[in-house]
């Protein structure tokens, strides 16, 4: 995920950009850059940073001047953000330059051939392997740019929104997309390129959205020309009218960060298992892994160390690994592991997971276990983050920027990663078959729809916050797989609304909590069909007997608790290991709705911190 910006007209193009990308800053910040193009040269400047640090650089480095220009921050996905891997990017001759949102997944095949038909690389992108394609086939087929490009297109997989010029027709930008957003803004002898309508909304209101698998070639003086990828078939401009202002167009509509961020995790999750599962030949392909699969198939045991919402995907994954790989698992808060002295092994492969990736807690206890002698793997979403680097190995989630501090999508990206180490270290163990194998596969592909049918339920569960608001406690109840979900739920819920708020797991309500239960105490049940059901109907029971008000979160048509509930909330049906991805969704959702409904600042929560990087 990244902002992308691009203009062509009348006007000075650089201090559109440069605004432009300010605004876009939310979607990506590792690294910015622009290419302009003026007498006859393409004038490029980048740097790793912010759009400042961009800015401060252009200053002296490039001609700012120009009417046709491209722009770009990165959110890295493929090599550290340095400087020489900020786009935008030039193909071997120099006569082209590509600005890219996603990821080619096919990248390094491509990467190779063409090094074996002598072309060279500066970068570690997949990026700078795409403009070098289009290249190639320019040369090849001797085509116009518009259709190099499109031919290029066709032989990649991936997602994308790109936009390319070429210093020998500077009249014209091509621009496309599969799976990342990219809006035209129509002015008068105008175009603006870029992520969301921001950067244009003071030029014009008249923007086109393209689909997915649709390109541009964006002209001036001449109309624009959308184009399907596919068979190069032309479409007709549907021009929308922007009734948006900024700050809901930097959110995609949504109120908050939050709730943007919880409504991304169908898409996120798919970035994170897209070009690893390959459903199809029926495998996991994982880099980082792959390289260290020794490590993995001797391990006798797996220590994870993590903090907050991290620790609890950690504790999703403890289940998740003794299921499946049938390993000992052991979940450690870093900030107590890395100052007990903790008994490790060469053996052991220790997991650190954090979003920002420079979680100090985290960082430290990661060294520790270096210094003992481990293998430890991380498992981040900020690509090129210290944890990432220190790492002797990884894995990022791919969810993209999370701005809210309450972790929502990091959370059910990071669970998605765990499950697919799980499911390659047992499939390559032989601790499950191959049809089990493929089973898991399968169902991990639907999660994302069945996410999505979660997410319909948002307008009751803003029903179900309302009654529940002025609640001075909580109780979060779940069982097996549920019951890390139990404490992430009464986290979610502390963190954003500050009310005070349990998890635990259900049987052990009786050993304390249950003293806590009256007419007042709201207690929210996770008591999917899978699992433990009858046993969590009984815990169900134990706090209706001393009346306590029930949410239960339920599978799809269950009849059973919805008697006995008071509230209940569906999610689709799945395996027990993977229920966590659902039953996370509407606990997210309730929390959020119960901080907006109290007026409280939910993508910035009192005290808290996005990355915590003290101890
Ligand atoms: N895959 C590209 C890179 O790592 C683009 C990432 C982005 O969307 O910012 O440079």
């Amino acid at each position: 995920m990244c902002g992308i910006v691009g203009y062509i007209g009348k006007r000075d193009a650089y201090p559109i950009i440069i605004k432009g990308l300010q605004r876009l800053e939310y979607r990506g910040y590792d690294s910015a850059g622009v290419a302009l193009y003026n007498d006859n040269e393409i004038h490029l400047c980048k740097t790793k940073g912010k759009v400042s640090d961009l800015k401060e650089k252009a200053k002296t480095d490039i001609s700012t001047e120009g009417k046709l220009g491209i722009g770009h921050t990165r959110w890295a996905t493929h090599g550290v953000p340095n400087d020489v891997n900020s786009h935008p990017h030039y193909s071997n001759s120099g006569d082209l330059v590509i600005i890219h949102n996603g990821i080619i997944e096919n990248y390094e095949s491509i990467k190779k051939e063409l090094k074996n038909r002598g072309y060279t690389f500066k970068s570690d992108t997949d990026t700078e392997v795409l403009v070098n394609l289009i290249e190639d086939v320019q040369k090849n087929e001797d085509v116009k740019l518009g259709k190099a490009v499109q031919i290029a297109l066709n032989q990649t997989v991936g997602a994308y929104a790109i936009a390319v010029f070429s210093r020998k027709k500077p009249k014209e930008i091509i621009v496309a997309r599969l799976g990342s957003p990219l809006a035209i803004g129509v002015g008068e002898d105008e175009y603006f390129i870029a992520s969301d309508a921001s950067p244009f909304i003071e030029y014009t209101s008249n923007a086109i959205y393209l689909e997915d698998g649709e390109m541009a070639v964006v002209r001036t003086h001449k109309p624009l020309k959308i184009l399907k990828i596919k068979d190069d078939s032309l479409v007709a401009p549907y021009i929308q009218e922007l009734q948006l202002n900024l700050e809901q167009i930097e959110k995609g509509g949504y109120e908050h960060f939050m709730l943007k961020e919880i409504f991304e995790q169908p898409q996120a999750i798919k970035d994170t298992f897209r070009g690893r599962m390959l459903e199809k030949e029926g495998m996991i392909k994982m880099a980082g892994m792959d390289e260290h699969m020794n490590k993995f198939l001797n391990a006798k045991r797996i220590v994870i160390v993590a903090c907050g919402t991290s620790w609890h995907a950690g504790l999703v994954a403890e289940y998740i690994f003794e299921e499946l790989v049938r390993l000992p698992v052991e979940v450690e808060y870093a900030s107590e592991f890395r100052y007990r002295n903790p008994v490790l092994e060469k053996d052991d492969v220790v997991i650190a997971i954090s979003q920002s990736g420079e979680t100090a807690d985290t960082m430290a206890a990661m060294k520790l276990a270096k210094e003992n002698g481990a293998f430890v793997f991380g498992v981040c979403n900020v690509v090129g983050s210290s944890i990432s680097r220190e790492a002797d190995a990884g894995a990022y989630t791919h969810a993209g920027p999370e701005i809210g501090v309450a972790s929502t999508k990091a959370f059910t990206t990071q669970i998605t990663v765990l499950t697919l180490i799980a499911l390659k270290m047992a499939y390559e163990k032989g601790k499950i078959s191959k049809s089990d194998f493929h089973m898991h596969l399968q169902e991990l592909d639907r999660i994302p729809e069945k996410v999505e049918k979660a997410l319909k339920y948002n307008d009751h569960i803003e029903k179900v916050a309302d009654k529940f608001k002025d609640a001075p406690n909580f109780l979060y109840l779940g069982r097996g797989f549920n019951f890390p979900v139990a404490l992430e739920g009464a986290l979610k819920l502390k963190e954003i609304s500050y009310i005070h708020a349990e998890g635990y797991p259900a049987a052990e309500m009786k050993h304390g909590p249950i003293a806590l239960i009256d007419e007042q105490m709201p207690v929210l049940v996770i008591a999917t069909r899978k699992g433990h059901y009858e046993k969590i109907i009984s815990n169900i029971q134990e706090i209706k007997s001393r009346k306590g008000k029930i949410i239960a979160v339920v599978t799809e048509g269950d009849e059973q608790v919805k008697d006995l509930a008071d509230y209940v909330i569906e999610v689709p049906e799945t395996m027990d290991s993977m229920s966590p991805l659902l039953t996370t969704i509407p606990l997210q959702l309730l929390s959020y709705h119960i901080a907006v409904l109290l007026g409280k600042n939910v993508d910035q929560p009192r005290n808290l911190a996005k990355a915590v990087t003290v101890e």
